[in-house]
């Protein structure tokens, strides 16, 4: 049995900014969570939402409160991109594509938000042609409206962030156990959990980060309300040369008027771990479900069919980006974590065990502050001023 003061369970994007900022202040605090998967289809344990080369990020969210949040993590990519050598932030900027006249994902307008916020950005309205000077590759109808943010929106690299968070806390002397957590029980004075091949550890307080799989052990004694959504992306491959012509594009969020598939969001070409330069493009499917239990997730993973929209895919990126010259197309399999009010989960769950999780498929951005506030939520009952605790409580 080895024994900490802090345990967080789950070394993602929140798990890893989670144990940065407890591990500046305690020299006694462990992350347990395992590496990456090597192969997806025949992977036996978890997996999660930061699988991929690229994240957008911009100060423009889907409400004031989460636009906040989003921010206070911006402003500290550059500090931790120094601090851990790891270079994964490219702030090229983001464009807003959006219509009054769809329902969008929103909880509040982005006009607004930017203006509460005062968030640098340029404005073209409905019907309004002169953002085709500037992004003249891209095609959006003119019932539409644009939003264009400059720096710092942008593009990280979630993998490398990962990393980076990782790299510092184990200089400020945090230890990575690369195992999953089956179960965590509670005594008078410590967190007793248990990992699946046996091991015992011990904590004055754990700290819960497992996003999809929140739900899917004995981690809590309920169930919280949060819940997995299956997620496809596809990826259009194109050219090197193609690519060096689109340098420059911005990353893209577009509420389209689509009879299949709905909130796109897309990231310029990048060269991928084959190779290969990619333009990846997201979407909300009607295929899209909720599995409820680690088998359903890994039945997921192993077998989905993330073909079933190829063909929309493929047909609303092209209509996007009408002369690209995509080479060949190709979809993965992705998981979110959802609860029910849009806002993530960040709260104390039992007298010794936290929790942070379900961000919408937005939580990449604002994964360094919400490593903070549950961090800091453990250790000291704070909280920070100016965000409405009850939006983020677990509520049954
Ligand atoms: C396709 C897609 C596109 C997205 N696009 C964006 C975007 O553009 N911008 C943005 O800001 N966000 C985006 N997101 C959302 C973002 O990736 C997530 O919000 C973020 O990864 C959530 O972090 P997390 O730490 O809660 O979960 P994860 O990143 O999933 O990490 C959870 C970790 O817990 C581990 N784990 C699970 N169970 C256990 C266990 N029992 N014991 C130990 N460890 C366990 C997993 O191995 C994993 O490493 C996107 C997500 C998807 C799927």
């Amino acid at each position: 049995m080895t024994d900490f003061e802090y345990i967080v369970i789950g070394n993602g994007l929140f798990g890893s900014a989670t144990t940065r900022y407890l591990s500046q202040r305690s020299k006694d605090v462990a992350v347990i969570g395992p590496d990456e998967p090597k192969d997806e289809r025949t992977h036996d344990g978890v997996y999660a939402s930061h699988y991929d080369e690229r994240r957008l990020v911009r100060a423009i969210g889907r409400s004031v409160i989460r636009s906040k949040i989003g921010q206070w993590a911006m402003d500290n990519y550059r500090m931790l991109e120094e601090r851990s050598g790891i270079p994964f932030y490219e702030p090229i900027g983001c464009l807003i594509v959006n219509s009054d006249r769809v329902e969008d994902n929103n909880l509040e307008s982005p006009r607004e938000i930017a203006r509460t916020l005062n968030i640098p950005h340029t404005y073209y309205g409905e019907g309004d042609p002169s953002w085709r000077e500037h992004f003249p590759y891209f095609e959006f109808p003119d019932t539409h409206w644009i939003i264009h943010e400059p720096a710092p929106a942008g593009l990280i690299d979630p993998r490398a962030m990962l990393r980076a968070q990782n790299v510092i806390a184990q200089q400020q002397g945090a230890t990575i156990i690369p195992e999953i957590v089956v179960d965590v029980a509670e005594n008078r004075d410590r967190v007793q959990i248990e990992t699946r091949t046996g091991k015992r550890y011990r904590a004055r307080k754990a700290i819960v980060t497992v996003g999809a799989f929140t739900n899917c052990f004995n981690l809590f004694p309920d169930k919280l309300p949060c819940y997995a959504e299956t997620e496809i992306i596809v990826l259009g491959q194109v050219s090197p040369s193609e690519a060096t012509r689109l340098r420059g594009m911005p990353a893209l969020v577009y509420t389209i008027d689509d009879p299949v598939l709905r909130d796109i969001y897309m990231a310029p070409p990048v060269r991928y771990g084959d190779g290969n330069f990619y333009i990846k493009m997201g979407a909300n499917t009607p295929g899209d479900y909720n599995p409820n239990s680690l088998a359903e997730i890994q039945d997921w993973f192993r077998h989905g069919n993330s073909d079933a929209y190829l063909a929309d895919m493929e047909r609303v990126l092209r209509t996007i980006l009408p002369d690209v010259d995509f080479l060949s197309f190709q979809t993965k399999r992705c998981i979110l974590t959802r609860t029910p009010n849009k806002y993530p989960i960040i709260d104390q769950v039992t007298e010794r065990t936290y929790v942070a999780t379900g961000a919408h498929g937005s939580g990449a951005k604002s994964s360094d502050a919400i490593g903070r506030m549950v961090a800091e939520l453990a250790m000291d009952g704070r909280w920070p001023r100016g965000i409405p605790r009850d939006l983020f409580r677990v509520k049954k």
